[in-house]
């Protein structure tokens, strides 16, 4: 049994292009300190199960291209593979928003997904002053390469907030991911409302990433608050 901490059912910003629900799973095992819902990180925050979703999809056939899996970390739950693959014999397509901690649950449900937009937070080796874990840039990596190998349709996320990642971090995790085959990238300005609050809401952003890096991919957005 799933544990779903709400399901939003019309997105047309959660999946580009598409018009999708989507089920917010809870459960993480992370501790970013620019996480918007941080009510899911506990697992006990998900109230509904899986029979909600269906029981919407089974209203909006017709109406809804997909479902996106949200968090919280979806792939924090194991039932998550059973489910995203009863979703695509319904018809809908799957889409996955994923930190990229579990790399084999990953492997598993790629078969039952369509699109992944995937968090890339820091250089690798800085990942865990964000992530407030151990060892957390590996599994991501890992999870990155996974996608590309399979070929699925991806989309590389990376939240910025000038206290955590400088320009020079930001120019680090663009090259990494050009030279592994990335060719979708967007950057989401750091949005304070639903957070802890450990971060300061009265940061500066730069108009964008230096100029050089976007033509590194061949689709690239900067995301503002
Ligand atoms: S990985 Fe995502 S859900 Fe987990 S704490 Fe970080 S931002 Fe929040």
């Amino acid at each position: 049994m799933l544990r779903i901490g709400g399901i939003e059912p019309f997105s047309t910003v959660d999946w580009p292009g598409k018009l999708a629900c989507v089920a917010f799973l809870a459960g993480c095992p992370w501790r970013c300190p620019y996480c918007q819902n941080h009510v899911l990180q506990d697992v006990r925050a998900g109230a509904l199960d899986e029979s909600a979703l269906f029981s919407l999809l089974d209203r909006r056939k017709g109406l809804l291209d997909g479902v996106v899996f949200s968090g919280g970390e979806p792939l924090a739950q194991a039932g998550i593979v059973d489910v995203a693959q009863r979703v695509r014999e319904l018809g809908f397509c799957v889409g996955l928003h994923t930190c990229g901690a579990f790399p084999e649950r990953l492997r598993k449900m790629l078969p039952y997904v369509d699109w992944v937009g995937l968090d890339v937070k820091a250089p690798w080796d800085a990942y865990d002053a964000i992530t407030k874990r151990a060892e957390t840039g590996a599994p991501v990596r890992e999870s990155l390469e996974v996608v590309l190998a399979a070929g699925v349709d991806l989309e590389v996320r990376t939240t910025w907030h000038p206290d955590l990642l400088g320009v020079d971090d930001i120019a680090v995790i663009a090259h990494d991911l050009a030279s592994r085959g990335v060719r979708s990238w967007a950057v989401q300005a750091y949005r304070h409302q639903g957070t802890t609050g450990e971060l300061s809401p009265d940061t500066v952003y730069p108009s964008d990433v230096p100029a050089e890096l976007p033509v590194l991919f061949e689709a690239y957005e900067f995301r503002r608050a």
